[in-house]
């Protein structure tokens, strides 16, 4: 690549000042969303009460497929339930806006795991200690997408973006019984949060309240919801006396797959609702309306971060015995 000629270097380097100036173009290129009332949504939020900000972008020229199969309303409808489940456990989503336009449509489908960065657990510790030595790193094609899509705000590292993707796709590997022959996996996920307790410090400050939504489940409306409880409570699918694991199914908790809303409590909920509270994304509006924000990770966001001091569960790796 080196040697390339210099007309080829040229134009290598204009190539470059045109993508860099790409991310300018697409924030102008968003609108509020006029049709939906943010205010009367809004309505019950109350100062002094602990809140997250969330924003929702829409991509205008989605595939009409795609609209039909994950609509605006549908997201809609999801946020108003989370809202009611958040509203339970004390803390209120305070909508900022829903932003349609324009999104380069190379953007609309993104594979997000980083392959060479990635193997599997070894299995000697649990998942989340695992994720300190060797966390998740976005692909490039991810990143660029997140840093294009979510605008620049003073307050972006305390928010959530809630951003409508067609195809997102995630990279796991799958072992076998003795754990010596692994399989990769890629999911196609209908929700995906970059949970800090496998990213850490990995995604760039700005844009780590990013959550992508790829599908819209009309019976339960739940995705919004388990999407902003990887964030806000910085858990996997772990519920009681279950847990972390890539993929669960039982009923009872928010945060496992099924039909459960529970954001529950104490060391038996595995301090779910207390480590919901101590999120650096929550803050409390003072009488002028000022953010007071929590406390922001003391390192890295992972899960034993001491933000959380002892609201964590020791518990054991998953070995395969060879
Ligand atoms: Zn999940």
């Amino acid at each position: 690549m080196r040697k390339l000629i210099t007309s080829m270097i040229a134009c290598a380097v204009a190539l470059g000042a045109m993508i860099v100036s790409l991310p300018a173009v697409a924030h102008d290129a968003w609108q509020e969303v006029k049709s939906i009332d943010v205010r009367a949504i809004n309505k019950d939020v109350k100062p002094g009460k602990p809140t997250v900000d969330i924003g929702i972008y829409y991509a205008a020229n989605f595939d009409e497929k795609f609209v039909e199969a994950v609509p605006l309303s549908g997201i809609m409808k999801e946020f108003m339930q989370a809202k009611k489940i958040y509203s339970k456990a004390g803390v209120q989503l305070n909508l900022l806006w829903v932003k349609s336009g324009e999104l380069d449509p190379k953007y609309f489908s993104l594979q997000v795991s980083n392959l060479q960065a990635s193997k599997p657990d070894d299995g000697y510790l649990n998942m989340y200690k695992e994720a300190v030595r060797q966390p998740n790193i976005l692909s490039d094609h991810a990143q660029s997408a997140f840093e294009t899509i979510i605008e620049p705000d003073e307050n972006n590292n305390r928010t959530l973006y809630l951003i409508a993707l067609q195809g997102v796709y995630m990279h796991y590997y799958d072992g076998d019984e003795k754990g010596r022959n692994w399989n990769s996996t890629l999911v196609r996920t209908g929700g995906l949060s970059f949970p800090s307790y496998m990213h850490g410090s990995t995604i760039p400050n700005r844009i780590r309240g990013v959550i992508t939504l790829s599908r819209y489940d009309d019976k339960n409306h739940k995705i919004i919801a388990h999407e902003l409880g990887h964030k806000l409570m910085n858990v996997s699918h772990e519920y009681k006396s279950v847990s972390p694991q890539h993929e669960i199914r039982m009923n009872g908790g928010l945060m496992v797959y099924g039909t459960g809303l529970e954001i529950p409590s104490g060391a038996e909920g595995r301090w779910h609702k207390e480590r919901l509270h101590l999120s650096p994304y929550l803050y409390r509006a003072d009488k002028n309306g000022n953010r007071v924000w929590n406390e922001d990770y003391k390192e890295e966001g992972f899960y034993y971060d001491s933000l959380y001091g002892d609201k964590v569960v020791q518990f054991e790796g998953q070995r395969k015995k060879r």
